[in-house]
């Protein structure tokens, strides 16, 4: 009777050793593969948001990866249950090529879910007939706005002949992707897709996964981020892809307050004509107190999150 009270212990002990023990290190294997920098360079950790990420990693996070195009926008979402979406495609077929795709290859990207067109502009379309002729896409989202560049019309000829499914983007809105994301549009609205200003009729989208949130402003500029203000969304993120690559027609001051980021990444292109970034908004972003990644001396700029924390990593 007594050995076999032993035995029993001695079992009941080994599982509540052996158990634990294989958590912990299939935790631990988990957090050196989602950690590791190597893939896409230096890791920076921004605070506070992952300082308890050893705790909470998951082994299949939400990865966003602001693609260093140049001067233009191309940013890679896949979701935590592997759905993809591209929000814009660069501003040629170099980027297309050299870029885009080669970072679906290298993320076992099959199809694209979701592919944003957040307005007609060379620089946010220029890659994308290419993109259409050579991948999958599932669905496409975009505003509608009349535009008559050859791009966005050949862009908008492959889409009608591929049978694409195209959904009208509009404030308020919800992009589906995976259900445990929530897409949100925030703009433009019906009257600003018919004042016919590109920029200002930009598709604005709120990612929210978790407790953490992101805010893809295409190249919205003051007028288009007063109309969201007022229009009372939630405009709160932890991550603001700064809106027209730094310009300072955008960006203001009571827009960073609402968003309040902790992160800022600009999509730009090293010596630009345009100026980009803007002095007055790289600035007021120091002033916000905000950690501000640039495509033009970071590269390629990826966040990871599990939902609770985020990392930001960069490829140079
Ligand atoms: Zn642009």
């Amino acid at each position: 009777m007594r050995r076999f009270r032993i035995r029993l212990t001695s079992r009941y002990l080994r599982w509540q050793v052996l158990l634990p023990l294989t958590a912990l290190l299939a935790i631990l294997l988990a957090w050196l593969l989602v950690s590791s920098p190597v893939e896409i360079g230096i890791a920076h950790t921004a605070a506070p948001s992952s300082v308890v990420l050893a705790e909470s990693v998951s082994s299949s996070p939400l990865r966003v990866a602001f693609l260093d195009v140049g001067q233009g926008d191309a940013i890679l979402v896949r979701s935590p249950d592997g759905r993809t979406m591209l929000i814009d495609g660069g501003d040629s077929d170099e980027d297309t090529d050299k870029v885009i795709l080669p970072t679906l290859e290298a993320w076992g990207v099959q199809a694209l879910d979701l592919l944003v067109i957040t307005h007609p502009d060379q620089d946010h379309i220029g890659g994308l007939p290419y993109l259409l002729q050579s991948f999958p896409v599932d669905r496409v989202v975009l505003t509608g706005q009349v535009h008559t560049t050859q791009t966005y019309e050949q862009m908008l000829t492959l889409i009608r002949d591929k049978g694409i499914p195209a959904i009208k983007a509009r404030r308020g809105v919800l992009l589906d992707l995976d259900p445990s994301l929530v897409l949100r549009v925030l703009g433009p609205d019906d009257a600003a897709v018919e004042r016919n200003d590109t920029n200002n009729a930009s598709i604005v989208i709120r990612l929210t996964y978790g407790r953490i949130s992101m805010l893809f402003t295409g190249d919205a500029e003051e007028p288009e981020e007063r109309e969201i203000l007022e229009s009372g969304e939630e405009v709160r993120a932890h991550v603001l892809k700064v809106a027209h690559h730094g310009s300072p027609s955008g960006s203001s001051k009571r827009w960073l307050q609402a968003v309040a980021p902790e992160v800022a990444i600009i999509s730009v292109g090293a010596d630009n004509p345009f100026d980009h970034p803007g002095y007055k908004v790289l600035t007021r972003l120091t002033q916000f107190n905000v950690t501000t990644y640039r495509t033009d001396r970071h590269g390629t700029i990826t966040i990871r999150s599990d939902g609770n924390t985020y990392q930001v990593f960069t490829q140079r």
